[in-house]
């Protein structure tokens, strides 16, 4: 029997896509798709964005890799960047999300290792959580589909449902580390955490002396109108992952700490071979360099306004195809009516792409230098698929 050779763990579009622009993508036969996913919330500045290409192809040609046995100046530099934005006074940098991740778990097990609280190692999270893929991720998320067959269930996570106070007041216990929460569920369907929720999570933590980790990865780096999503309820962390937007299409992440929370992760206790390498430092510098300068979240911002007023609209349009819109800045969903795989196959068609998410939503993830245009491109293929879709249930 025949095995195909890539192993067939995703269902792939049959559409391979040779070239980017902006936010535009063409496939080898030269037709032109709106990118509305952003390979998954990934390319923040778009394809092909000149500052980043000249930032790489720099850095290509004077040193590739050297390892984290030395000094980088690309990882000293943008980590000082994000420490002087955020809350933090410390990065790890990794080269995925799941790394970023599983650094943070590691980070606040051993803060409390370090407080001689070895025994505190639990970590709470909600339902409809993703944190990625790992072992440790899988079991974090909680999600069946992604941990049948793999074995025993990594363990030291509990779920709670989604908002639940009272339910994660009976899970915390004197063996809570931490709690891990994403500010807006990006895979679980584009569920925003309610702010006062955040803020009841912060007061918990404080009063029971725990670490509250956000998991950044899809809603930061500007998505949502700030530089991370938890400004907006004005709630800090003291551990964060991120990654996805950071590297603009080249692969990296990081976990972000603030020197209390980091206390336990003394020389040789973590490591990476590739994390921080010198090509992924010289991006995401130019990456910040972008979404940092004067104007740019406030882009996002009224962009995000503008696409919202317009996707809203499609609901009062079309209530049989569209539930509700929900989602900040330039992260958005609209939750669906009709199969939300069905539906991006046929924006697919039309020439846009979006991507699927939990709870029937279909993501709007388009890279965050898009204009007014785009979103008005966006509405006209978004309403055609839609036509099609009540011309289909009136046959
Ligand atoms: C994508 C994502 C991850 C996993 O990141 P990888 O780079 O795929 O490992 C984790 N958490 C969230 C919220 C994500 O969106």
């Amino acid at each position: 029997m025949s095995f195909p050779p890539l192993l067939p763990t995703y269902a792939r579009a049959d559409v391979a896509f040779v070239r980017g622009e902006g936010a535009y993508l063409f496939d080898e036969e030269g037709r032109r798709y709106l990118d509305f996913g952003a390979g998954v919330a990934v390319n923040a500045l778009g394809h092909a964005n000149p500052h980043l290409i000249a930032a790489l192809t720099e850095q290509a040609e004077k040193l590739w890799h050297t390892s984290n046995l030395y000094r980088v100046p690309g990882q000293e530099k943008l980590a000082q960047r994000l420490i002087e934005t955020t809350f933090a006074d410390t990065v790890f940098f990794t080269n995925s999300g799941v790394e970023a991740i599983e650094a943070s778990i590691k980070t606040a097990r051993r803060y409390h290792f370090a407080n001689g609280a070895a025994e505190r190692f639990r970590v709470v999270t909600f339902e409809g959580a993703f944190h990625g893929r790992t072992l440790a991720a899988i079991a974090a998320g909680g999600q069946k589909k992604y941990l049948e067959g793999f074995g025993p269930k990594v363990e030291g996570f509990d779920q709670v449902p989604f908002g639940d106070t009272r339910a994660l007041a009976e899970t915390v216990t004197d063996a809570t580390a931490a709690l891990l929460i994403e500010p807006i569920q990006g895979e679980g369907g584009l569920r925003p955490v309610p702010p006062e929720f955040l803020r009841h999570l912060r007061t918990l933590c404080d009063e029971r002396g725990m670490l509250l980790i956000f998991d950044e990865i899809q809603t930061g780096i500007g998505r949502t109108g700030k530089l991370f999503a938890h400004e907006w309820a004005g709630v800090e962390p003291d551990i964060m992952a991120i990654a996805k937007g950071i590297g603009g299409g080249f692969p990296m992440g990081a976990c972000l700490a603030t020197a209390e929370a980091a206390k336990g992760m003394t020389t040789g206790t973590h490591g990476t071979t590739f994390g921080g390498n010198p090509l992924a430092m010289a991006v995401g510098n130019a990456v910040l360099d972008v979404v940092l300068a004067p104007g740019f979240l406030e882009h996002v911002q009224r962009v995000g306004n503008y696409a919202t007023q317009q996707f809203s609209s499609l609901i009062a349009d079309y209530p049989a195809v569209f539930e509700d819109l929900r989602g900040e800045g330039l992260m958005l969903g609209l939750k669906m009516r009709v199969p939300n795989t069905d539906f991006i196959d046929s924006l697919r068609a039309r020439g846009m792409l979006a991507i699927a998410a939990g709870d029937n939503v279909v993501r709007l993830l388009p890279p965050l230098i898009i204009e007014e245009p785009q979103v008005r491109e966006a509405m006209e293929k978004l309403s055609a698929a839609a036509q099609e879709f009540v011309a289909r249930s009136s046959e």
